[in-house]
């Protein structure tokens, strides 16, 4: 185990429990770095303030998890960490109409670098740590005992492979136990809110599902009543499954992927199917593959009288916020111009670097800018299986605001 010194003056977040430290706040490390492992972290002074995992090869130098000076740190605490994260959502185990939910919510939960998502039967990892692709067998041994699932798949987060230093790769547990990927998986069928969705076996986006979004889906939904909506980076239909349950007048799907949208109309079908969603839905919806920003920009003025936003994270990092802001209140402005009066649009941002009151002050700007006044009806965030840790204000990543535009 190593011994940490942090400087003098850097040792207010970490005690207040923020689990990252950065090289530059280190004074001392004993004995000097060769390999990843355990450390005591101390004052100046040498008091003791928390433990964490040490690796120079890592972006986060130190990755702090426990503030108890009589902690045992083996693979025994991992497991209770993981044990107790599935216990906090105990109560998801037996929804009547959803089956897809977060398990594992990273620093907030206390394991670093880890999402971790129940599909069904599935459950699914995404990596962006040296420390969790490290310990990544153990965390699947727990889960696979605790839960007993069909297979656990594990994929490395593409954003973080390169900072991290990570193969991209995809690992398969099954028993608790790594094996070879089984080439004829089906897809997984889950539901959220009464809602069928499917997701494929394999890599990335393409495949995945944004459970963070499920509150808001039925909230957003409520509003899509009779309404022409926009759906805007609508992804595999999410939202426009939700607005077309709601009796939508018809909605139009926006997304930069084209393969997002064959598996909304898939979907739509499967609800059709399913007698989810009302009858003829599938021709109540229009797909276009497009850049939003430029779709929005061409789109007629007035013809919607709901819009949904949902872009990716546009503010990868606290740097890059500047540029980001631009972006999401060139977005909004334009929303807030072509919506006609009265309208509503529900509007997202998934970016961590961006404070819900930044998002205030960029949807201010784009409201003056755009020559209207805005209500806001709604404050949404996450579900409560993405809580936020207060000590880790970085977890409140998703922030949403449901506005009425007036004219
Ligand atoms: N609302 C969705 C999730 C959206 S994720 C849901 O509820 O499931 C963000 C989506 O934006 C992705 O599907 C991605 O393909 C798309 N995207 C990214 N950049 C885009 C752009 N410039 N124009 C249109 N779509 C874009």
């Amino acid at each position: 185990m190593y011994r940490i010194t942090i400087k003098e003056g850097k040792d207010k977040a970490p005690r207040r429990h923020h689990p990252w430290i950065f090289s530059g706040a280190i004074e001392k490390t004993e004995p000097s770095f060769t390999e990843a492992d355990w450390a005591e972290v101390v004052s100046e002074a040498g008091m003791f303030i928390a433990y964490g995992w040490y690796d120079e090869e890592s972006h986060i130098t130190l990755r702090l998890m426990s503030w108890k000076k009589n902690e045992k740190l083996n693979d025994d605490f991992i497991r209770r960490l993981v044990r107790e994260s599935v216990s906090r959502r105990r109560d998801f185990f037996s929804l009547p109409d959803t089956t897809a939910f977060r398990l594992i919510h990273g620093e907030a939960d206390f394991l670093p670098g880890i999402a971790c998502d129940a599909y069904g039967r599935e459950i699914r990892l995404i990596i962006s740590s040296r420390f969790a692709d490290k310990f990544l067998p153990v965390i699947a041994s727990e889960l696979s005992s605790m839960l007993k699932p069909s297979v656990i798949e594990a994929v490395t987060d593409k954003q973080f492979a390169g900072l991290e230093g990570l193969k991209e790769r995809i690992r398969h547990f099954r028993d608790g136990v790594e094996t070879k990927e089984d080439e004829n998986r089906d897809n997984v069928r889950f539901i959220e809110n009464g809602i069928w969705y499917e997701a494929a076996p394999g890599k990335g986006q393409k495949s995945g599902f944004y459970c963070d979004q499920r509150d808001n889906r039925v909230i957003t939904g409520e509003y899509a009543r009779g309404k022409t909506v926009l759906d805007l980076f609508s992804y595999t239909g999410g939202f426009t499954l939700h607005a077309l349950k709601n009796g939508a007048l018809s909605v139009d799907a926006v997304d930069s992927s084209e393969s997002a949208l064959r598996h909304l109309l898939y979907q739509i079908h499967l609800n059709e199917d399913k007698k989810v969603l009302p009858e003829g839905s599938r021709e109540r919806v229009t797909t276009t593959t497009a850049d939003a920003f430029e779709f929005i920009r061409a789109s007629e003025d007035g013809k919607y009288d709901m819009m949904i936003l949902d872009p990716p994270k546009l503010a990868k990092t606290k740097s890059a916020l500047d540029n980001a802001m631009k972006a999401y209140k060139d977005l909004n402005r334009v929303a807030m111009m072509k919506i006609r009066n009265g309208g509503i649009i529900a509007t997202y941002s998934c970016s961590g670097a961006m404070t819900r009151e930044d998002f205030k002050m960029m949807l201010g700007w784009a409201s003056t800018d755009a020559g209207c006044e805005i209500q806001i009806l709604r404050t949404l965030s996450a579900g409560e299986d993405h809580p936020v840790r207060l000590s880790f204000p970085e977890s409140e990543y998703l922030k949403g605001f449901l506005i009425r535009v007036i004219k």
